[in-house]
């Protein structure tokens, strides 16, 4: 059972104290799903300099690290047992304080176009959901960064349920290892195949899981050989977050949720993150640009009545016009009782014409996953209930 101070955190305005999210701690002593009562350290999560200087702490030669590495990452192993090449004695230490730390696949839900949910049970704590999806000639997997949300969009399943804690960099991983398995097993890769983008779009928001979600980034990249510019990093305007990755010099790309082109209406729509009105927001993204040359996304749910309007279109083209940015569309994929609908056809047609004649590039995402409770935190929410 974890410690879940999400909802106590919040103050009154709904405005998030990041800093304390990190206090939503596991307990020292804790069931696994396997039923073990003692907690092991993990060792998914660890690089595999860290796995070699483990090695070598462990009594062994520096390589036996570096051949554990290839187990979990490269081979999928979540036993000591099946690592054939390492000595029984070192085996035996691994055993004794660690285990792989990969989840169980608890529930899949697939589409007709091939994507798919994952509901995992990792070794430790709550449900996480992950999403894969195939596309021509490559393959997506979006992750989740935290159980929970603690922004509480108003049109997000996720939001709904309230923040329980922060995953780890190895539990971002596994969720990338999981669905590279189920999609090979599908036959939606071949063996050699393998997941060639990941998009932090999942539960939570990756910023305020900075540490766990840059470590994981790192190790997609190092371990996985995910290339850098292949990871999308996605945030709800997390405005320190966004000045900090800055300074990483990391290749992959931002995208910044804004889902509404005045502040009053974002307030409304994006509670738990008030304190950065939208020029701010856009300030900390130009600083981006300006440090990494990477050209910002910015995401843009559209919601029937809500903030699909003429005059929405033109606020958002006078807020990005000339800023060297593109804005994703995305039509509200309906969440059961939340309220909220998709726009009419015409509509995303002419929002999409003003931001264009106000020279902003605009895209709009392809709707997948129709049917299988695609939206983030929906599966979640439902094996909950059951
Ligand atoms: S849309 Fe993203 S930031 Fe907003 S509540 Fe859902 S998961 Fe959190």
């Amino acid at each position: 059972m974890f410690i879940t101070l999400g909802f106590m955190l919040l103050p009154k305005n709904g405005d998030v104290k990041p800093d304390l999210l990190i206090l939503a701690v596991r307990p020292s002593v804790i069931h696994n799903w396997a039923g073990k009562s003692k907690m092991r350290k993990i060792l998914l999560g660890m690089s595999t300099a860290e796995l070699k200087l483990l090695a070598v702490e462990l009594g062994e030669k520096e390589f036996r690290g570096k051949q554990v590495a290839d187990w979990l990452y490269r081979q999928g192993c979540n036993k000591m047992s099946q690592m054939a090449n390492l000595p029984v004695a070192f085996k035996t230490k691994l055993e004794e304080g660690y285990e792989a730390g990969r989840s169980l696949v608890k529930k899949t839900s697939k589409s007709k176009d091939g994507t798919f949910k994952l509901l995992l049970q990792p070794a430790y704590g709550e449900l996480v959901e992950t999403v894969g999806m195939p596309y021509e000639g490559r393959f997506s997997c979006c992750v989740s960064t935290q159980v929970g949300c603690p922004i509480g969009c108003a049109f997000c399943a996720t939001g709904a349920g309230g923040f329980k804690r922060n995953l780890s960099a190895g539990e971002i991983v596994d969720q990338v290892l999981s669905v590279g398995e189920v999609a090979i097993k599908e036959k939606l890769l071949d063996g050699e195949g393998r997941v060639s983008h990941v998009v932090f779009m999942g539960m939570g928001e990756p910023l305020l899981n900075y540490d766990a979600t840059l470590a994981a980034v790192h190790l997609l990249n190092t371990e996985l050989k995910i290339g850098m510019r292949n990871v999308t990093l996605s945030t709800i305007g997390y405005v320190p977050g966004i000045y900090r990755l800055a300074g990483e010099d990391l290749q992959c790309t931002l995208a910044v949720s804004l889902h509404a082109a005045d502040d009053a209406l974002r307030r409304k729509l994006v509670p738990g993150m008030t304190r950065f009105t939208l020029q701010e927001i856009t300030d900390a993204c130009k600083h981006y640009f300006r440090e990494t040359s990477r050209r910002v996304t910015f995401e843009y749910c559209l919601l029937k009545g809500v903030n699909d309007g003429k005059a929405d279109s033109a606020r958002l083209a006078d807020l990005l016009k000339g800023q060297n940015c593109h804005v994703n569309l995305i039509p509200f994929n309906t969440v059961a009782e939340s309220g909220f609908y998709p726009p009419e056809a015409i509509r995303i047609v002419d929002f999409r014409r003003v931001l264009e004649e106000a020279g902003v590039m605009v895209t709009q995402r392809e709707q997948r996953g129709a049917g299988i409770q695609a939206a983030c935190g929906q599966l979640r929410r439902q094996a909950l209930s059951t």
